[in-house]
């Protein structure tokens, strides 16, 4: 046994699903769930009930946090087609502004061609706008980004040969940045056909081949992000299951066995996972912050006992390494052998780099 100290994880794709559908996860247990895996801090995404798509609902949700996390955190602004001059009014507060160019969960999705260009006119920064959007799509952002000279990130890369593209277009000077999911990177098309439902996600899991290229082209990667999107059980197993698998808790050991594998060194799983996403989002580090991890055999994670309110785990039975003992943020310890010590409302929102 021995015992590793890193920085910590920065999440910088959740849905912690407040407000709106507490049933499945809120604040503090959407927190707590991020310490539990060496997360220190989390961007929350901005499709809830009601969307996050105008100052006063972005106001009502910032509060929510404030009293409530327990982690630090970051907030996205979304847009719903319609109030470009309130997302304009809050960017300043925002990590970034969230458009949904394909459909996913929630009602957010944009692709009239004139809304886009006009949110792309008016996004001001600083930070930049992140896209959920299917392989057609990508291109579509590209030539927006280049038209109107905007920062953009793409998240979830839905398939390998998209991160070429992306690629491509930094090479050609854009500002562009990408990110992959752990359950992309761990999973493929056979775990569909084991777990059903519970493997169901936007985008969708890749065949084999595809994951292998997914850790060929890591190169060309930013982030690595959870993409947390929890649901029931009775939703994941009703007739219409929504998309959307946990991971706070489930990505740092699963990168740990990456890394005893060989197929990442430690310093890249940091620069993915920690100094990549604060780069991207412009964002300090949280001070005197670090998470203790105890490195023993490699083991199975568990199909219970998690801490995010859905309570299951697609990666249940896959082989990982290392358990988080100790968390520490801005100088204070706030997770201990599976207790929270923080308050709700101890997380603080993650600041902008001047
Ligand atoms: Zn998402």
């Amino acid at each position: 046994m021995s015992s590793l100290s890193l920085p910590g994880i920065i999440d910088a794709h959740v849905h912690l699903r407040e407000p709106g559908a507490t049933y499945k996860e809120d604040v503090l247990s959407g927190t707590s769930a991020a310490l539990a895996g060496g997360v220190i801090g989390v961007l929350d995404m901005p499709n809830n009930t009601p969307p996050i798509a105008n100052g006063e609902a972005f106001s009502r949700k910032r509060i929510l946090f404030q009293q409530k996390a327990v982690s630090d955190y970051g907030l996205f602004v979304g847009f719903d087609g319609r109030d470009i001059d309130s997302l304009v009014e809050v960017a300043s507060q925002a990590v970034g502004l969230k458009l949904y160019l394909d459909e996913t969960f929630g009602d957010m999705t944009t692709r009239e061609p004139q809304a886009l260009h006009r949110v792309f006119e008016a996004w001001p920064g600083p930070g930049p706008i992140a896209i959920h959007a299917e392989s057609r799509s990508i291109p579509i952002a590209l030539r927006l980004a280049q038209q109107h000279n905007q920062r953009l990130h793409v998240c979830h890369v839905p398939h390998p040969d998209d991160l070429l593209q992306i690629d491509a277009a930094r090479q050609r000077g854009l500002r562009v940045t990408c990110e992959v999911t752990p359950h992309h990177l761990l999973l493929s098309d056979e775990a569909v056909a084991r777990l059903g439902a519970y493997a169901y996600m936007k985008p969708p899991l890749a065949c084999a081949a595809d994951v292998a290229l997914f850790w060929q082209k890591l190169p060309l990667v930013d982030i690595i992000a959870s993409d947390h999107a929890p649901h029931t059980r009775v939703e994941k197993e009703s007739a219409t299951p929504p998309p959307g698998v946990p991971g706070l808790e489930t990505t740092l050991p699963l990168l740990l066995r990456a890394v005893d594998e060989g197929r990442l060194t430690l310093e890249r799983m940091i620069e993915l996972t920690y100094h990549n996403p604060l780069r991207v989002y412009g964002l300090r580090p949280p001070q005197e912050s670090d998470v203790e991890v105890e490195i023993g055999a490699s083991y199975r994670l568990p199909r219970e006992g998690y801490r995010t309110r859905c309570g299951w785990s697609p990666f249940a039975g896959e082989w990982a390494v290392g358990h988080v003992v100790r968390v520490r943020l801005r100088g204070r310890v706030v997770w201990e052998e599976g207790q929270v010590l923080a308050k709700p409302g101890d997380g603080q929102e993650l600041r902008r780099i001047k």
